[in-house]
């Protein structure tokens, strides 16, 4: 069973069952090439005119052109150039023709990208100007209004990706109206989902991406009003009457048709009023799950199907990482710059908060959705909601999660805070503290009941609480050291008054180099540097004088490698790097495996280096990259039978996973 829940649909959409069939029907047996004069090119050239007819009656083509190609960002490159060819030979004639290129400030990147690119390459020297928009993402008319005059092409979108916020094209139309500029409208998001009769308007150009709607990647439409000025971006054999070269994709058009036919036949998708009942109910289950949530669009001026939304205290990554273990695929902010935290620019221009743009995160579906995916979506979401505040990361209620007790690693960009924490005295030392990590560590503390005996860092001049260099935390020794250059270390162990090398489990070094620490420490003692190195969280000084020997070649497994392991090793120990909140909004599944989040895995680290024989340990994670972290630690340690599931459990089939404690496996 596909147990997963996609919430993605603006990035892209599952395939229509009817749109597959189409499609291979076209690559079986009506195969043929629509330019050819024989029967079987002729029957591939009626799909194709059948499809193109669909098109143009559900979009109002008129007297139009519509060609197809291969989707959005070419069709916005076609009109660009279009445009662009058009404005400079007017000009070069002696012609007005406006001095800006304005595209609204929410534009999806092709457009902007496009327009400096074509500008640059064709020498032209236009000015781009960005149409600020108002908080709640729409244009500003008066801003447009100002701009017009001198506007040669104006680049403006039906609906935003990020927001499913509406533009309001009438009211863009009626400022244009006397305006000389060509228009372009960005329609991706609108195909299926907002009623278009493009020659009605004065809309010059509007490009179609087909996978956002059902049909699959690499097939797109463009639509050129009729008299609206056009040079091909390919050059060819003619084909698409000569407006798009290159023999089409004919796989692609099948199933488009397919789709467009269930659009104007009706009853495949649902109707804008059930989709605005199901965003009801998300938003129900989401305001539940978080209850401070805040949206980022109003309901009334978006689609229904997208719900963009930041949570305070919650960073979209943290976000995006329990929604993925409960099996819900949503993003942050675009697709696009969903691998790296960037404040979104959408959210940016509609002048949100700093915290609210960079934390923002999509929940987007499409108009195939039904009551028992949304229903189901509900319940993991609140699941999630419930997994965050069992972590104590959602409210101020007391967390009811495991203790903190230990070694504690809280990392930001591969850079480290370490924690030292004593459960029974309820006090805890912080060192080489990140501002980013302020809020984080005060809720932490809060919530668990502790209270900080002292902030530490290992740069010099740092500040230290007691008279003496030791400073005892529960039953352990904290002792200062003081390397060269005023720099600072920090030697964790048991100890009476100071700490023999031996005796010393943890140093936090800082950027300390190791020779500086050998005095110090034994071989063995756990390194823990404030940065990253060599993409480890843990070393020791023996780890780093065999660093360069070490080929773990090995490390990695895929399924069928992990489960030959499984099989010659039924001691392994299937081990969660995730983070327990992570761990708990997953749903439940057969395999047992210990809960080792990456930031408790110092703290683990003494008690499997000293165990005899060793146990295979295979580390997992969503993606793995933490695994790969912790399995690399282990083996840099000496620990030769740690392993790591390769691409996580995003790429492992049937992995359901059950928490278990190490003594239930032992
Ligand atoms: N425009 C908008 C509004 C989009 O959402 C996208 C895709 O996310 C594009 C353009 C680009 O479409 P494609 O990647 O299919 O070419």
């Amino acid at each position: 069973m596909n147990n997963e829940i996609y919430l993605d649909g603006n990035a892209t959409t599952c395939v229509l069952p009817a749109a597959i069939d189409a499609a291979v029907q076209a690559m079986g047996e009506r195969f043929g090439n629509p330019s050819s004069t024989h029967g079987t090119g002729l029957k591939a050239r009626a799909m194709m005119d059948e499809v193109r007819q669909r098109a143009t009656r559900l979009l109002g083509v008129g007297t139009g052109r519509l060609m197809f190609n291969s989707g959005a960002t070419e069709g916005i490159q076609t009109a660009v150039l279009s445009a662009l060819v058009s404005l400079r030979e007017r000009r070069a004639r002696g012609e007005a023709v406006g001095t800006l290129l304005v595209y609204g400030a929410t534009e999806h990147k092709a457009v902007p990208e496009a327009l400096a690119h074509w500008n640059r390459l064709l020498g032209l020297d236009f000015e781009l100007v960005k149409l600020p928009v108002d908080g709640e993402g729409r244009h500003d008319l008066e801003a447009l209004r100002e701009l017009a005059r001198d506007a040669a092409l104006v680049c403006t979108m039906a609906a935003n990706n990020e927001t499913g916020v509406m533009s309001d094209l009438a009211g863009i139309e009626a400022v244009l109206k006397y305006a000389k500029a060509l228009w372009l409208v960005d329609c991706v998001q609108g195909l299926g989902k907002l009623a278009l009769n493009l020659s009605a308007t004065r809309i010059d150009y509007a490009p179609f991406s087909g996978h956002k709607l059902y049909a699959p990647k690499g097939i797109g439409m463009l639509y050129v009003r009729e008299g609206a000025p056009f040079t091909p971006l390919i050059m060819g054999g003619g084909q698409e009457t000569g407006l798009r070269s290159g023999t089409e994709n004919m796989a692609g058009i099948a199933a488009l048709g397919a789709v467009l036919a269930a659009l104007e036949q009706g009853g495949t998708f649902r109707t804008h009023g059930e989709l605005q009942g199901y965003r009801a109910a998300l938003a129900e289950s989401l305001r539940r799950a978080f209850p401070d949530i805040v949206f980022n669009a109003p309901f009334d001026k978006a689609l229904p199907t997208t719900l963009n939304f930041s949570v305070p205290g919650l960073s979209s990554k943290e976000l995006l990482d329990v929604f993925d273990a409960a099996n819900v695929r949503v993003s942050a902010g675009s697709a696009c710059s969903a691998a790296k935290a960037a404040p979104s620019y959408v959210l940016d221009a509609m002048g949100l908060p700093e915290w609210r743009s960079s934390s923002a995160v999509r929940m987007s579906f499409g108009p195939l959705a039904d009551e028992a995916m949304i229903d189901e979506a509900c319940a993991r979401i609140e699941r999630c909601g419930q997994a965050l505040r069992s972590a104590g990361l959602l409210s101020e209620e007391h967390a009811d999660a495991q203790a903190l007790d230990g070694v504690l690693q809280l990392s930001a960009g591969g850079v480290h805070t370490w924690l030292v924490c004593d459960e029974a005295s309820r006090r805890c030392v912080v060192i080489d503290h990140q501002d980013e990590m302020s809020e984080r560590i005060d809720g932490l503390l809060r919530r668990h009941g502790y209270t900080l005996a002292a902030r530490l860092c290992t740069r010099e001049g740092s500040s230290w609480p007691v008279d003496g260099d030791v400073l005892r935390i529960g039953g352990q020794l904290l002792q200062r050291l003081v390397l060269n250059a005023g720099q600072l270390a920090y030697l964790l162990g048991d100890g009476v008054d100071r700490l023999s090398a031996s005796e010393v489990a943890y140093a936090f070094t800082g950027d300390a180099a190791s020779h500086e620490l050998a005095r110090w420490v034994s071989p063995e003692t756990l390194l823990c540097p404030a940065r990253e190195a060599q993409n480890a969280c843990c070393t020791s000084l023996r780890a780093e004088a065999q660093l360069a020997r070490g080929s773990y070649a090995d490390m990695q497994l895929d399924s069928a490698s992990l489960e030959a392991l499984l099989l010659s090793h039924p001691n392994a120990l299937l081990v969660d790097v995730r983070e327990r909140y992570e761990q708990a909004a997953c749903i439940p599944g057969g395999r047992a495996a210990v809960s080792v989040p990456l930031s408790r895995l110092a703290d683990e680290l003494p008690g499997w280096l000293s165990t005899q024989p060793q146990v295979p340990l295979v580390f997992f994670c969503r993606s793995g990259n933490r695994s790969a972290k912790a399995a690399l630690c282990l083996r840099r340690l000496g620990y030769a039978s740690a392993y790591t599931l390769n691409g996580g459990l995003a790429l492992a089939a049937d992995f359901g996973v059950r928490h278990v404690s190490l003594h239930e496996l032992m």
